[in-house]
C-alpha cells in the first residue's frame, strides 16, 4: 500500500530540475576516509546503476517520459576543487569503477603545483576548450569534470509508473493520496500507521518521505525510533526558476561551482536543459538553481510564497550561466521551490532501522536523489524479498 499525504509526486519528486547524475554532494574521498575506500566505491558503484534500473522501470512499465542522456560537466575555478575531485577520482580508479574525463586548462595558474599522484588523471587543454564545455564566455572556470547524465520528468515518470502498477498488480496493490500519515507504532510483529480515521497494519512500513519530518515513529513503549545523529534528517527549501526558449538546444547538464573552499556557503549553480512538450509545440526548457535554506518549520507548504528577491539573486546570479544571451529582468516561464531532505552525513539512508526491522527508510536526498531514490527502492526490494545484502553506507544506524 502506498500512501500519500498530497497527490502523487507532489513534493521533491514534482518540484526538481530532473538532472539524472550520480554524484554525492559530499566528496567521495571523504566518504571513504569515514567508511574505507571499498564501501564507499560500492556505493557510488550503486548509485551509477541506478541509470540502468531507470530504464528497466521504463521499459516494463511502458512509461512514455523521454528519458535524454549526455554527459554532464562541473566547472571548477581553482586548485582546492581541482585535487578534491581528483582525489574523488583516485577512489574510482582504485575500485576499477568506469572513468570520469577531467580536463583542465593549460592557462590554469595552479597546473604546475598538482601532485603527482594525480597525474595521468587529468588532460591539458586549450582554455577555448574548458569555455565550450561550460557554455561561458570568460576565462575563470580553468577545469572541468564530465561524466554522464541525463533528464527526464520525475513527476510524469512517477504518474506513468503508478498508473502501470494500479493496472497491472490491482489484486496487490493499493494507492491511497491525500492521506497524512501522523504516527506510525513499530511492534516486535508489525507496524501500525495512524492516518487520520484509519489505521492500517502492515508487516512492514518503508518510510520514503524525503525531508517531511512531521510525523512521529515511536515503538509500542511509547518511545520515540531515531537514526543516528549524523542521519537524522532536516529539511531544506531549494528554490528554481525556468525558462523556455524556442530554439531546439542539445539537453545539458552543467554545475558551476561557486565557493572558493568546497563545502564554503555560497551555492553551486545547476543548469538542466531538457526538451519539453507542451501541448501544442515542443521547446528547450532551460532550468536553474542553485539557492537552499534550511526549513525548521513544522510544516511544509508547497504553493508558500517564492520571495521575490530570491527570483531577482536567479536572475542575476544564475542566468548568465543558464543562457548568456539571455538580457536579465525578463519574465520566466516558471519558478517554484521544493523540499529536500538533508543529514550531517550527506548520504541517503536506505535500509532497516538496525533495532526495528519492520521499520525500513529511503530518504535524505541531500541534493541528489533522482537515480539515488530509484537505487534505494530496489534496494529495499531486495532486502523485503529476503536477500542477504553486504553493509553499505546506505544502512541505517
Ligand atoms: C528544487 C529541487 C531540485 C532538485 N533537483 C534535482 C536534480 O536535478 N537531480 C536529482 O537527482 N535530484 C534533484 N532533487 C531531489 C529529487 O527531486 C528527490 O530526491 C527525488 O525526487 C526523490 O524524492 P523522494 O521520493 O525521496 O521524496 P519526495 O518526492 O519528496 O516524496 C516524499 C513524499 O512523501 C510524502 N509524505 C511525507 N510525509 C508524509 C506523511 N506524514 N504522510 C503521507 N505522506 C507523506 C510527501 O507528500 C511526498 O510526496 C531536487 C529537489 C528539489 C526540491
Amino acid at each position: 500500500m502506498l500512501v500519500e499525504r498530497d497527490r502523487v509526486a507532489r513534493g521533491a519528486t514534482g518540484h526538481n530540475a530532473g538532472q539524472l547524475t550520480t554524484y554525492f554532494e559530499r566528496p567521495l574521498s571523504d566518504i571513504a576516509d569515514e567508511f574505507g575506500w571499498r564501501l564507499a566505491a560500492d556505493a557510488q558503484r550503486h548509485i551509477d546503476e541506478a541509470h540502468d534500473l531507470l530504464d528497466t522501470m521504463v521499459s516494463e512499465t511502458g512509461a512514455r517520459v523521454p528519458v535524454e542522456r549526455f554527459t554532464g560537466y562541473l566547472g571548477m575555478f581553482n586548485r582546492q576543487q581541482l585535487e578534491v575531485h581528483l582525489r574523488c577520482m583516485l577512489v574510482r580508479k582504485r575500485a576499477d569503477l568506469p572513468a570520469q574525463t577531467c580536463v583542465v586548462s593549460e592557462e590554469a595558474e595552479f597546473l604546475g603545483e598538482l601532485p603527482a599522484d594525480f597525474s595521468g588523471l587529468y588532460s591539458v587543454v586549450p582554455q577555448a576548450q574548458v569555455r565550450e564545455l561550460l557554455e561561458v564566455d570568460g576565462d575563470s572556470y580553468r577545469a572541468v569534470l564530465s561524466e554522464p547524465a541525463g533528464c527526464s520528468n520525475s513527476s510524469a515518470l512517477c504518474r506513468q509508473v503508478l498508473g502501470y502498477l494500479q493496472s497491472k498488480y490491482a489484486d496487490r496493490f493499493v494507492y491511497a493520496d491525500r492521506t497524512n500519515v501522523e504516527r506510525l507504532i513499530v511492534g516486535e510483529d508489525r507496524v501500525v500507521v495512524h492516518a487520520g480515521p484509519h489505521r492500517v497494519t502492515a508487516g512492514h512500513v518503508v518510510l520514503c518521505t524525503n525531508g517531511f519530518v512531521d510525523h512521529v515513529v515511536e515503538d509500542i513503549a511509547g518511545s520515540p525510533i531515531q537514526l543516528a545523529a549524523d542521519q537524522q534528517i532536516t529539511g531544506r527549501i531549494a528554490y528554481m526558476a525556468a525558462f523556455a526558449e524556442d530554439a531546439p538546444r542539445p539537453p545539458a547538464a552543467i554545475s558551476y561551482i561557486r565557493n572558493t573552499t568546497i563545502g564554503g556557503d555560497t551555492p553551486y549553480v545547476y543548469v538542466t536543459r531538457r526538451t519539453y512538450d507542451r501541448s501544442d509545440d515542443t521547446v528547450t526548457l532551460t532550468c536553474m538553481g542553485g539557492p537552499e535554506y534550511p526549513f525548521d518549520e513544522p510544516l511544509y507548504h508547497r504553493d508558500a510564497l517564492f520571495p521575490g528577491g530570491l527570483l531577482q539573486a536567479l536572475d542575476d546570479e544564475a542566468r548568465p550561466f543558464a543562457q548568456p544571451a539571455r538580457p536579465p529582468g525578463l519574465p520566466y516561464d516558471f519558478h517554484w521551490h521544493g523540499l529536500m531532505g538533508y543529514n550531517d552525513g550527506g548520504i541517503r539512508v536506505v535500509g532497516a532501522h538496525p533495532r526495528h526491522q519492520r521499520l525500513l527508510y529511503n530518504l535524505g536526498c541531500n541534493g541528489v536523489g533522482f537515480l539515488p531514490s530509484i537505487y534505494g527502492g530496489h534496494r529495499l526490494a531486495q532486502l523485503l524479498a529476503g536477500d542477504h545484502l553486504a553493509a553499505s553506507v546506505f544502512d541505517p544506524r
